[in-house]
């Protein structure tokens, strides 16, 4: 049934499939009327109550066909750089015996480590990076993004968020559902992102200016996209086996890599929170029947809250295209002005295209380096070792 054909019957419904609910062993995350026991006068009088305030929405929820379409096409992008940069490492693998194709800068975006030692740089010299210019802008593209609307780079960008969450759903549908691990395993998993994250930054925040150019000119750190798709490519050793493991979580566990493991992520997360949009909860018009939180794939108490402050908000706005009250959930700035989905993902491309077309401009977008540097390094990428 779509959700504008909510009446009054099946509000009725709703209320009464909540009593039932009530009668369920309590769920301390999810029980909307913790306290209340079932059929008791207080409990009637709450189901009539929010029956009162109940305004259905008007229209369907659209924020999910806008999600979907950035999603989609960043992975499309990804998916066209890959292949570019495929063909531009053959021509030189094989010594020019196959068609030139063109170095794709973009694919740095796959290089987070490079980005954080060229935004250091950057801070220390006022200086943009030679080698690798293109991962600082991106990485502040992304944070830029992050910031402005809740860590949305991982929902409506980030290509393994894309495929994460197309595995976890796929799981939903195969197996009815997904799995939750409970809160102690949860919590200390969760760190782990954040522990990774430490790592990289103490690992750059040690380096210094001369240090951070050293490793970037040396053989190793010109080819450090070529090892990255080297890695993918040949894949041994234990890699399969990893792979293969953190797919078959996916499958089972909502977002798995980027909830536990995932440090861009976690940096993303913490950039978001003195960030200005947040999911905000109106709780004069809100129903208590906790589709939001059930609907949260980063597992948040949404119907708890007046406002979302979590490293672990996406901006999906899975909650709210689940909410069925009008005016009860939206994303929003502050708590008047409404920031709806379209928006978002207007705001991102503005951002998005507005740093990538200044790098390119300004004439920093592009690592050029002679043609003889890659005919020398490619063919032995496989064998550079780290400096
Ligand atoms: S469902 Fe809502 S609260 Fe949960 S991550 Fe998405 S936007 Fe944030
Ligand atoms: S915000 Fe919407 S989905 Fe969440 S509990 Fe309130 S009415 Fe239900």
């Amino acid at each position: 049934m779509p959700l504008d054909a909510f009446g009054e019957e099946s509000v009725e419904r709703m209320l009464n499939a909540q009593r039932i609910i009530y009668r369920r062993p309590p769920d301390p995350e999810l029980a909307p009327a913790r306290g209340k026991a079932p059929n008791t006068p207080e409990a009637i009088h709450l189901g009539m109550e929010r029956k009162s305030r109940y305004r259905g929405r008007q229209g369907p929820d659209t924020s999910q066909r806008f999600r979907r379409a950035s999603q989609i096409l960043f992975l499309l992008l990804n998916v066209w750089i890959g292949w570019e940069f495929y063909f531009f490492v053959r021509y030189y693998e094989t010594q020019g015996q196959t068609a030139f194709v063109a170095r794709p800068a973009g694919v740095e975006g796959w290089l987070p480590i490079a980005a954080l030692m060229n935004l250091k740089y950057f801070l220390l010299t006022g200086l943009i990076p030679k080698i690798h210019a293109a991962t600082l802008f991106l990485l502040v593209a992304f944070l830029a993004i992050s910031w402005l609307w809740t860590k949305s780079f991982c929902s409506w960008l980030c290509p393994i968020g894309t495929l994460s969450e197309a595995l976890w759903k796929l799981g939903r549908r195969v197996f009815k559902g997904n799995l939750r691990l409970p809160r102690w395993v949860d919590i200390p998993l969760r760190s782990l992102k954040y522990l990774l994250l430490a790592f990289f930054l103490y690992a750059v925040g040690t380096m210094s200016a001369a240090a951070i150019a050293a490793f970037l000119e040396s053989p190793y750190g010109l080819v450090a996209d070529v090892k990255m798709l080297n890695f993918f490519r040949f894949l041994s050793g234990t890699a399969p086996l990893v792979i293969s493991l953190l797919v078959l979580l996916s499958v089972a566990i909502q977002n798995f890599w980027c909830r536990y493991l995932c440090p861009y992520g976690a940096l993303m997360g913490l950039a978001a929170l003195s960030g200005p949009a947040k999911i905000t909860r109106q709780p004069q018009r809100c129903i208590d029947c906790s589709r939001c939180a059930k609907a949260c794939p980063s597992w948040l108490p949404v119907d708890k809250r007046e406002a979302v402050l979590s490293a672990e908000c996406t901006s999906c706005l899975e909650c709210v295209a689940a909410c069925p009250a009008a005016g009860a959930l939206q994303m929003s700035v502050g708590r008047q002005t409404i920031v709806p989905a379209w928006a978002i993902g207007l705001g991102i491309a503005v951002v998005f295209l507005g740093v990538v077309g200044y790098a390119k401009i300004a004439g920093y977008w592009d690592t050029e380096l002679p043609e003889s540097i890659y005919f020398r390094l490619i063919p032995q990428a496989q064998d550079l070792g780290h400096p």
